[in-house]
């Protein structure tokens, strides 16, 4: 027997349904009546595409109305004090407070943090452990919904977040303790929520372990025996799933785990399956991720009914087919998307269509009469389509990738030496300030791009309104003194989306949404082909915006590594040689800003720590890599010209060999709400080149106080000789409106001319 399930659906709509209703009810239009029965509507449809598409077992509990470990955190009753909980049933007011922080009578609290889920863009919920802590059954949602499935009739399957993958997620608050001296405790309430669904009918209930994927300490391996030992129930099924990578050391652990159940992704680690039939006792399930959860790719079905098919030869027991993970990193359906071309169309597939590849995968493993079918054989020319179209396959790419290993990877000059020169061409004072690119956003410059997107403006007038800002942004910033200025990138929609749009390689989609956060949704661009850059894609703007000036202004642009991992990236070759690719091509805009006499380049790499492997032992293969890639796009130019590199992040303790290897002469990071304690990291790794410790948390709506500046600038200056560091905020200004910023500039600039005059 095979049997089909899925590990999860996304829950925010092929429309961004959830989307619009949460921003309404947070708005107050609509009332949470209204809200639940948006909700309903759409479980309602999840549950019936799912079931239309011939799966077997049907997911319950992956709805959320914001995240499924906040909603974890809430059936548990873990609530931070803050909230002021009553330790009755938690209300949707009160779960939205966590996510969000707002109060709806006044009062605000700080929201829980949020953090990215494993190697995804999706971001949960931290839960918050006191050493206490307490956990009581407190809201009846998934109880609710396994109800109202089967109710549909479904054959449903509970997907719960597992105990000690939930535990490991979550921060000890207050004194650090270790959290699993509250695990006894979380089981209890895990048992009785087993109980529950178990009173229900349920069958089988999947129990999300992810951390299975990663380096784990002894204790927690062994708490791990421990716990499902503890959670065994005679009348009811686990089905203990990891998926995001390979179990390797963990995989003898969960071979022995008292559970009847087990699911790998296949995708990410082919490999595991064969030792997996070797450990696994067959009288339990195997559960085998045979379609892509993270990619956007067509299954080439025939490869995947071999691979199955010897699977099932090998393995004695029952086996299930599944995605590699839930379908909550993929967009919903491609049927909305019909301004993509049709060959590239017909090389997709979102969520929707992964369950009727799984559907036919199981139909051609159980009859082999199957393969000759319509849908085969169309499946089998859309493959071979892509393996040979023009589209994909770049012959001028791929010899100059070819040339990349003639190049140097070095400036000209170490920086001790070029430095210097730099400092001639620059003439700019100690302590320069500057910022990290983006001015604020406003309805204007949106509009005006909507409108040139939509053939409401011409070229010419789109490009007369946005000179106008950029003017108005060049004479503000001279206007508040700054030593470097920007040009304030009203072009730019986003960060990626830019680049993309005017590089071959990259297709978009109208509406290929997958959930960041909450409501928000991202669509990352695809990368189906060769990479490269037909035309300048930011000089123009650059050379505007110097003309009018004196100051230097910076080239502002997006660093290959960034750019590959916001995006969906072609699954027929190496990620790393995608990303030589872009990096070739941002190596062409580097120099030729540089042609255009832009003295100083900043080239971002926001996403550059979020691409780590989930596993340390592949850590420097990818920092290897990212680090080449960012070294391709700055070496080629002169030793006059400064290159920057921005990173927004908290955390540089385990990469900074790597970061000072991308040898950049100034880096901006994020550290106003460090204390500067981050720049230990620099100080004990003896950093040499320049660093700008970010000063104002453009989070926040606050202005930063002058003496507050200067106070950071001050505890920088105990980590890093002043002649290194740099005045900026911690990132971008673009969601920030325009009184508050230059109220904060000005401060900044202050800071830093008083700071000049102290030493
Ligand atoms: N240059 C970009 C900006 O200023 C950087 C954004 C980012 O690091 N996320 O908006
Ligand atoms: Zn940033």
């Amino acid at each position: 027997m095979i049997r089909t399930h899925n590990l999860g659906f996304p829950r925010i709509g092929a429309q961004r349904e959830l989307k619009k209703s949460l921003e309404s009810y947070w708005q107050g239009e609509i009332d949470s009546q209204d809200l639940f029965n948006n909700g309903q509507q759409l479980r309602k449809n999840n549950w019936q595409t799912q079931a239309d598409s011939g799966l077997d077992l049907i997911p319950v509990g992956d709805f959320s109305w914001y995240d499924h470990v906040l909603d974890m955190s809430a059936l548990l009753g873990c609530i931070p004090e803050r909230f002021k909980h009553d330790g009755g049933a938690v209300d949707i007011d009160t779960y939205f407070r966590m996510a969000r922080g707002r109060s709806v009578d006044g009062g605000d609290v700080s929201a829980c943090e949020m953090t990215k889920w494993f190697d995804t863009n999706y971001h949960y919920i931290v839960p918050e452990f006191q050493p206490e802590q307490s956990f009581k059954l407190s809201t009846e949602k998934l109880f609710d919904e396994v109800n109202e499935a089967l109710q549909l009739g479904h054959r449903v399957k509970p997907v719960i977040l597992g105990p000690l993958s939930f535990l490991w997620l979550g921060k000890a608050e207050g004194e650090a303790f270790d959290k699993l001296n509250v695990l006894d405790q979380l089981l209890a309430a895990y048992g009785e929520i087993l109980n529950r669904l178990s009173d229900l009918g349920v069958e089988w209930v999947q129990i999300d372990e992810p951390i299975l994927v990663l380096d784990l300490p002894d204790q927690w391996k062994l708490a791990f025996e421990q716990a499902y030992h503890k959670l065994q129930r005679g009348d009811l099924k686990l089905l203990v799933a990891s998926y995001f990578g390979e179990l390797a050391d963990n995989l003898k652990l969960v071979c022995d785990l008292p559970v009847a159940g087990l699911h790998i992704d296949a995708i990410r680690s082919p490999e595991q399956v064969q030792q997996l039939i070797d450990w696994l006792p067959s009288y339990k399930v195997l559960s085998v991720g045979i379609i892509d959860g993270r990619n956007v790719w067509k299954n080439n079905l025939g490869a995947t009914v071999s691979v199955t098919q010897a699977i099932q030869q090998h393995w004695a027991g029952e086996l299930w087919l599944a995605p590699s993970c839930s379908l909550l990193h993929v967009p919903v359906n491609l049927a909305f998307e019909t301004s993509l071309s049709d060959d590239i169309k017909s090389w997709l597939s979102f969520a929707t269509e992964k369950l009727t590849e799984l559907r036919l995968v199981k139909a051609a493993v159980l009859d082999n009469n199957c393969l000759s079918s319509d849908e085969f054989s169309r499946n089998r020319e859309a493959i071979s389509n892509r393996e040979n179209s023009s589209l994909v396959h770049n012959k001028d790419v791929q010899r100059c990738l070819e040339n990349v290993k003639s190049l140097s990877l070095k400036r000209g000059l170490d920086f001790n030496e070029r430095i210097k020169l730099q400092q001639q061409h620059l003439r700019l004072p100690n302590f320069p300030t500057t910022t990290i690119g983006s001015f604020p956003q406003t309805t204007d410059i949106r509009s005006n791009r909507r409108r040139y997107k939509q053939g409401e403006l011409s070229q010419a007038d789109y490009q007369s309104v946005m000179q106008q800002e950029i003017a108005d942004v060049i004479a503000k910033q001279e206007a508040l003194g700054l030593d470097v200025l920007v040009h304030g990138e009203p072009e730019r929609n986003d960060m990626v989306e830019y680049f993309g749009e005017q590089l071959q390689g990259f297709a978009f989609t109208q509406n290929g949404w997958v959930q960041s956060y909450g409501s928000r949704c991202v669509k990352p661009p695809i990368i189906y082909g060769d990479v490269s850059r037909p035309q300048a894609m930011t000089v123009n703007w650059a050379s505007y915006a110097q003309s009018l000036t004196d100051k230097p202004v910076k080239g502002m642009l997006t660093g290959p590594v960034t750019i590959l991992n916001w995006s969906f990236v072609r699954d027929d070759q190496d990620r790393a040689t995608t990303c030589q690719q872009i990096a070739l091509a941002i190596r062409d805009e580097v120099l030729d800003l540089e042609k255009a006499g832009i003295r100083i380049i900043q080239i971002d790499e926001a996403a550059l720590r979020e691409g780590l492997p989930l596993r340390k032992k592949q850590w420097s293969e990818y920092l290897n890599r990212a680090i080449e890639a960012f070294c391709i796009t700055t070496s080629g130019v002169k030793n006059e010209t400064q290159i920057h590199t921005h990173m927004c992040y908290s955390n540089f303790n385990d990469i900074m060999s790597s970061v000072s290897d991308m040898d950049a002469d100034v880096i901006t990071i994020e550290t106003s709400r460090s204390d500067m304690k981050l720049l230990d990291a620099f100080e004990q790794f003896q950093y040499p080149n320049e660093i700008g410790p970010g000063v104002y948390d453009i989070h926040s709506p606050n202005v930063p106080k002058i003496e507050q500046i200067e106070y950071l600038m001050q505890q920088a200056a105990r980590r890093i000789p002043l002649e290194r560091l740099w005045v900026n905020p911690d990132c971008g200004l673009k969601t920030r409106a325009w009184p508050e910023v230059q109220q904060a500039l000005r401060n900044m600039v202050t800071a830093a001319k008083q700071l000049r005059q102290s030493v």
